[in-house]
Order: structure tokens, then sequence, then C-alpha cells
């Protein structure tokens, strides 16, 4: 099912630039569903277009740099009902490249309000400072956090007392970690896919490791 909707993607992607081989750069120069997306607010991230699926397919909640907070309430009631109502099958955590939010949170500066949503992603770089901060081009060091933070509320939703719940009752549902780049309309998927208690304790130990490129020049070189 989740392979479908990366071919789907794919599909979308490829549809869009033969139709107008344009699109994806004027993009990039700007600025009973079965699943359950979260993502953020961007408006260049449309969630059903990007998987190619209808109004109705997809149940969706975005927000700015798409958070899983556990003491939000808005997204603690899209998450029960998805989970406990619709009964979606996946929970698909999808970040972008380019963040503003994470760019934002790495800033330094002060934006207001948004900067108390935003702590976590600043104290998710914090806690990782000497690996993040040996990726020296700032963009690509911005993704790392990008890919980060995706993984970090695949981690969240995984502990969700919602989702262990769904777990203990037998309840079919798997949570995914996706990034999707505005310059290309393609998903990357993050290979840290959850699907129950004995996954989410795998990835909790495995963390660490997945967002981290394998040097500075990696991450720079990668498709951003
Ligand atoms: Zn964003």
């Amino acid at each position: 099912m989740i392979e479908d909707l990366r071919k789907r993607n794919v599909h979308w992607a490829a549809t869009k630039a033969r139709i107008d081989p344009e699109y994806f750069r004027r993009l990039s120069a700007q600025q009973s569903p079965d699943y359950l997306w979260i993502g953020c607010s961007d408006a260049r991230v449309p969630a059903n277009e990007v998987v190619s699926l209808d109004p109705g397919e997809l149940f969706v909640h975005r927000n700015v740099a798409n958070l899983a907070p556990p003491q939000d309430a808005n997204f603690l009631s899209v998450l029960q009902f998805a989970v406990e109502v619709l009964k979606v099958k996946h929970v698909i955590v999808c970040g972008h490249y380019g963040c503003g939010g994470v760019r934002a949170a790495l800033s330094g500066k002060r934006h207001g309000l948004i900067d108390h949503w935003l702590a976590p992603i600043r104290c998710l770089y914090e806690d990782d400072v000497e690996h993040f901060d040996r990726i020296l081009d700032f963009e690509a060091r911005l993704n790392a956090v990008c890919e980060a933070n995706v993984l970090a509320q695949v981690r969240a939703v995984a502990a969700n007392p919602f989702v262990l719940d769904a777990w203990t009752r037998g309840q079919r549902l798997a949570i995914h970690g996706w990034i999707y780049s505005i310059k290309d309309g393609l998903i990357r998927d993050l290979g840290a896919s959850v699907s129950g208690r004995k996954d989410a304790a795998r990835l909790r130990g495995r963390t660490a490791a997945l967002p981290k490129p394998a040097s500075p020049r990696a991450a720079e070189s990668a498709d951003r």
C-alpha cells in the first residue's frame, strides 16, 4: 500500500514534468482515508497532490515544520480521530527540504511566538550540535536537521498513547518518515517505518545515526 503511494508520486512527478517541463523549476523558485498525513504548512507541499490522491483519501494535519507535539490538543485530536475512529492504517510524517520552520529554528534570531513552537527543533539541533556543525554548507546542514526532525516526529508518534493503545488492541497501524523535495516533486523514504512496539524500540536505538550523512561532502552533494 505504501509502495503504491511512492509509485503514484513518481508517476505524478513524471506527468507534471512531461506536460510542463518548467513546473518544478517554477515551484522551487517560489516558495474512508487509510492514511493520516502529518506535514508542514508550507503551501508548496500539498499533501493530496504530491501522492496523487483524491480528496477524501488522505486525512491531513499540517503545522509549521510538521511537528507531532505530545502536548498539542489540535494534533492530539487529529491523531486520536484518525487512529480510533477512521482507523487509518498508515501515519505518514512528511517533512521537506529547505523547511522555513527549521530554518527559523536554526537562525538564532527572535521571531516571536513561533520560537516557542519551534523550540523542539532547536533542541534537536543543539543535542547533536557537533555533528550538525561539521556540515559546513548551511543549506546542507538545514536539510540534515529537516531529516532529523522527521525522525524525531516518527518517534513521537510511535510513543503516543493513542498509537500504543492501538497496537495493544492489535490494530494494524504503521508510522512512516518521509521527506519531500520541492525541487523535483519526489518523496524520499527515510527508512524509519514503525509498525509495532518492537519496531519503535529499534527505531529509538537507531535514530541517532539515521539522519547523519557519511561526511559533510556527502551532505552537500546530496540533492537538496
Ligand atoms: Zn516547512
